[in-house]
């Protein structure tokens, strides 16, 4: 196994901030992917990831393009079924069923968002539970409520998320045990899973929504912040001096000046004011090169899980 050290993960941004580095931690994770994945080939089983894009949404051509990517840089077999937007849904759900009776595939992730006439809930309902590399269907869901960390494959954002956590608190040396987290966000595909995720650590953990009375105080009384809400909704002075802060948000809003093609500039920010936060934060994630990229390192790390638990039960 590759030796990583927490501390690579955090480095000291051009502020002086403490940041937790996305990138190095993905490539971490994705190292020790590869070497597992090795190790089963070996044995000859070789994990296999399918992806399934509908449409031609450019941003999840993007997604779907990095996912396959990564995966053959895991010496994952890796495949991408490209279907039209006019797909029916009778024709992903046989697509779906194939996948699930295929021995060479491990993994399956439909990307999402599906075109408006297909029912997303039924697709990502038709998935074996066991190749659910997105972690959403009900049986991974609900092993996760019930703590099974070990047994459910988890959503990639969170998981990832988590990895972030555990690396910073180590390098900090700040122990998660009875730490105040609060996320921001009660989506089915960050916050509450999230909430799971952060219980199983033993975390005391409150969940902010849209709803919440006095955002402002409830995430002052955090140690830790995760924030999947919306652009640059957690304000820096909210954040507690020496608290950990997860920033799950992306967002693209305009930039200054225009691109080279004369087109207005855009740049991405997070659902956390970075600037102003970082000046009391412990430890922050950038965005970009926070969470986003350990999320396709988690989906090589289910799909590897998957492949895994195949190779056991031969
Ligand atoms: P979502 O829109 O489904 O959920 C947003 C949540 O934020 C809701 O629960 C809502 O109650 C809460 N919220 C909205 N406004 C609020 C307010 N004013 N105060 C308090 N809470 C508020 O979004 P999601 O799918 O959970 O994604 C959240 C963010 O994370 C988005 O920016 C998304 O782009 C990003 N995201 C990133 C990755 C990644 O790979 N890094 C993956 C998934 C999502």
């Amino acid at each position: 196994m590759p030796e990583h050290n927490a501390a690579d993960v955090i480095r000291t941004g051009a502020d002086g901030a403490h940041v937790i580095d996305g990138k190095v931690a993905s490539e971490q994770v994705l190292a020790e992917v590869a070497e597992k994945a090795g190790a089963l080939i070996a044995k000859g089983v070789t994990p296999g990831l399918a992806v399934v894009l509908v449409g031609e949404n450019p941003a999840s051509q993007v997604y779907v393009g990095a996912k396959g990517k990564a995966a053959k840089a895991c010496g994952f077999h890796s495949v991408q079924h490209d279907l039209p937007a006019s797909a029916s849904e009778a024709e992903i759900l046989a697509l779906v069923d194939e996948l699930n009776n295929d021995p060479a595939i491990h993994g399956i992730l439909v990307q999402l968002p599906l075109p408006d006439h297909v029912n997303s809930t039924k697709v990502l309902e038709a998935i074996d539970p066991e190749k659910d590399a997105d972690g959403f269907h009900p049986v991974n869901v609900g092993l996760l409520a019930i703590g099974s960390t070990e047994r459910a494959l988890v959503p990639c954002t969170p998981a990832g998320s988590l990895v972030l956590v555990e690396k910073a608190a180590a390098a900090l040396g700040a122990k998660l045990d009875g730490m105040n987290a609060v996320i921001v966000g009660r989506s089915n595909i960050v916050g509450k899973p999230m909430v799971q995720l952060l219980l199983s650590k033993n975390m005391t953990v409150t969940v902010a929504h849209s709803r919440t009375r006095d955002l402002a105080a409830v995430v002052r009384a955090a140690d830790l912040v995760v924030a999947a809400g919306s652009p640059r909704l957690v304000r820096g002075d909210w954040i507690k001096p020496g608290a950990i802060v997860i920033d799950v948000g992306i967002n693209r809003i305009p930039g200054e000046g225009l691109t080279a093609s004369g087109k207005p500039k855009t740049r991405l920010v997070g659902d956390v004011d970075y600037p102003a936060a970082a000046k009391h934060a412990a430890a922050i994630t950038p965005v970009p090169g926070g969470v986003g990229p350990m999320t396709i390192a988690m989906l090589m790390s289910n799909t590897l899980r998957s492949a895994e638990r195949v190779a056991a039960a031969k």
